[in-house]
């Protein structure tokens, strides 16, 4: 089968290697469509402590059921399937405490085992025992499901925040994330939706993704904006789903008493240090959130959003054959695409 190696920082190898073997309690499965994420594209450009080279990468897999382990009962051989890629122990004080996105032992596809960027892979049996695979109906397309990984981790920071009817929420950064922030802050109630980019091309993309009012806030200063869009309030709810501090301080000078501010997107680790007004955070009584991994649970959530079409899928803008993934991370970065999915099975 073909499989996509990343070999070191940018560099990958499409190699020939064999079908892996079917886990007697596991699945393999044949991929459909694997999503290109911003972790992915960091992965590859900077690098990251998680991996080990060489690594197949992908963690948003959805595809068919190509073979069923020997011990394995519920599943058959082109049964369509999602996977929550993210397995946890059970057993740590997180796992334990109900808080499995945290576990100390977590393994993820594509970091831990190999990943989707590849022709087949495998669902190993503690994903099946934990209940981390969906089965996707027969008529359903699988491409847009690759989509409920980014959806649960949405989902989950949107229930901390408790995103609420006729709230203000601004989300800095219009990646797919930002999109999908947009689309589930509008299925909360939330009547006005201000997204802000730096980027102006990246921005134009996404109007039809829930967001209400748009600020290219390289050109225009995002906190008065706010300010006059909220009669000078401020706004209910800030995510920054950006790898940037500034609008950390932004957050904090644009949200109304008792606002809440969500760090969505980490920080570059050489540079991790943001510095917002600590007496605006004390006088405003505000709640800062840190966003980051989803359960099980959440997962599910994302799935059901996407199988009673709740979600404009729209914001998947470009479907590559998996040896262009250095094109695909290249379009992402200069904000030509939105999301990216790859697909092994696909001709040049
Ligand atoms: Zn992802
Ligand atoms: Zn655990």
């Amino acid at each position: 089968m073909k499989a996509l190696y990343l070999t070191g920082k940018a560099q990958v190898e499409m190699r020939d290697i064999p079908v892996p073997e079917c886990p007697d309690d596991g699945l393999l499965i044949k991929i459909d469509s694997v999503g290109l994420c911003g972790s992915d594209v960091r992965t590859y450009s900077v690098g990251s402590a998680k991996i080990n080279y060489p690594v197949i990468l992908g963690h948003e897999n959805a595809g068919y059921v190509e073979k069923v382990g020997k011990n394995v009962t519920g599943w058959k051989v082109g049964d369509k399937v999602v996977a929550n890629p993210a397995i946890p122990c059970g057993k740590c004080y997180y796992c334990v405490n109900k808080m499995p996105g945290l576990c100390d032992n977590i393994q993820v596809a594509g970091t831990s085992f190999p990943g989707g960027f590849a022709q087949y892979m495998v669902f190993p049996g503690d994903m099946l025992s934990r209940g981390q695979i969906i089965k996707v109906p027969d008529d359903a397309d699988l491409e847009p499901m690759i989509l409920a990984e980014l959806l649960a981790s949405v989902v989950k920071a949107q229930d901390d925040l408790k995103v609420g009817m006729g709230e203000t929420v601004v989300i800095v950064g219009s990646g797919p994330i930002g999109c999908l922030h947009a689309q589930i802050a509008r299925l909360h109630g939330a009547t006005k939706i201000i997204m802000a980019e730096l980027n102006k091309e990246r921005l134009d993309k996404c109007h039809e993704f829930g967001g209400t009012h748009f600020i290219v806030s390289s050109q225009e200063d995002l906190v008065q904006r706010v300010m006059e869009i909220t009669d000078g309030r401020g706004a209910d709810v800030c995510i920054v789903a950006c790898p940037s501090a500034k609008p950390h301080q932004q957050g904090v000078e644009l949200l109304r008493k008792e606002g809440r501010l969500c760090l969505f997107g980490g920080l570059p680790k050489d540079n991790p240090w943001t510095t917002m007004d600590g007496n605006l955070i004390h006088y405003k009584r505000l709640r800062i959130f840190g966003a980051y991994s989803y359960s099980a649970a959440d997962f599910a959530k994302g799935y059901e959003l996407l199988a009673a079409g709740r979600i404009d899928t729209r914001i998947i803008t470009h479907t590559l054959p998996l040896e262009k993934m250095p094109e695909g991370v290249r379009m992402i970065q200069q904000g030509e695409a939105i999301k990216v999915v790859l697909k092994p099975w696909m001709e040049e």
